[in-house]
């Protein structure tokens, strides 16, 4: 069952197209991820679904809930884990959670958010005087104080070490066990792979593939791509292009001016005719 439903989401600053149509929807009880580089789109994605930029276009539905008409219903719905600049720096992770769960009308205890995040033993430390993965773990706690159906976690291993990624990926773990939904963002594949039911890969403000990671990874495994760029000039591409079409092992071929591009399940094969050909034609 969707408990999220986005459809052609458009966002641009000025010139700056951001998110340009993305469209997915996030089943409950999942780990839906958002991967891709830097200036993607990914938190300006995440911010139009949380309520906090509005979209140029398109459609945002929690459910029968939409932000023009129930926001404060969807507001009970989600928890959104704060920058961890935004943690109160002088209080202890106790009292930055009680703080928060003092402005819900029904609260997660304190005491099991700090075993969720693994805190218990710091709860009386300062926030200033916590490591940046313990800082992070009581971000994602913050998130979690109105015990929300739907989690929104952005990029919460962000420069952390290999071992204080791997206790926030525990977390999460642990809330898919909770039956909550969470939708991540990340720029680490192996994130993905490990945590995620799905997975939604974004490049220039566009999804460029959505599926499971099991799925990604075979399409990816099963295809490669290979690059041809022909320094003859056009009909050298041209040629090639045909010659290439004709080959067994091929599945598509793409060209742009001088460059081709090729898809094989079998580029062993598909580069040994390549060479011949290029080589029987004298083309560089
Ligand atoms: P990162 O991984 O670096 O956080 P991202 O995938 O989250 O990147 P966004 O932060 O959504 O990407 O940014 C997408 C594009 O929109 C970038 O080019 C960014 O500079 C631009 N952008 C985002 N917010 C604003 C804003 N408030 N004003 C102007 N441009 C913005």
């Amino acid at each position: 069952m969707a408990v999220l439903e986005v459809k052609h989401l458009k966002k641009s600053f000025g010139t700056i197209h951001a998110v340009q149509d993305i469209s997915f929807s996030v089943n409950a009880s999942e780990v839906f991820t958002i991967i891709g580089p830097n200036g993607a789109g990914k938190t300006t994605t995440l911010e139009m679904i949380e309520g906090l930029v509005p979209p140029d276009q398109g459609k945002i539905t929690f459910g029968e809930l939409n932000w023009d008409k129930h926001a404060n219903k969807i507001k009970q719905k989600i928890g959104v884990q704060p920058q961890s600049s935004a943690l109160f720096d002088l209080l202890t992770p106790e009292e930055n959670l009680n703080l928060f769960s003092s402005f819900y009308k029904k609260a997660r205890p304190t005491e099991e958010i700090l075993e969720l995040i693994n805190l218990t033993d710091h709860r009386k430390n300062q926030v200033k005087k916590l490591s940046g993965g313990q800082r992070q773990r009581l971000a994602i706690g913050l998130a979690m104080v109105s015990d929300p159906e739907v989690i929104f976690l952005d990029e919460p291993t962000s420069g952390l070490d290999p071992q204080a990624r791997r206790n926030i990926w525990d977390i999460i773990l642990q809330l898919k066990e909770l039956d909550k939904t969470t939708i991540l963002t990340t720029h680490y594949m192996e994130e993905a792979e490990k945590l995620s039911d799905s997975v939604c890969i974004i490049d220039q403000g566009k999804i460029v593939a959505l599926d499971t990671p099991s799925a990604l990874i075979e399409k990816l495994t099963d295809e490669r791509e290979i690059r041809l760029s022909f320094l003859d000039g056009l009909a050298a591409a041209e040629d090639a292009n045909l010659f290439s079409e004709n080959l067994p092992s091929i599945t598509r071929t793409e060209r742009l001016e001088t460059l081709l591009k090729l898809w094989t399940p079998n580029p062993e094969d598909t580069l040994y005719d390549l060479f011949r050909f290029t080589k029987e034609r004298n083309f560089k």
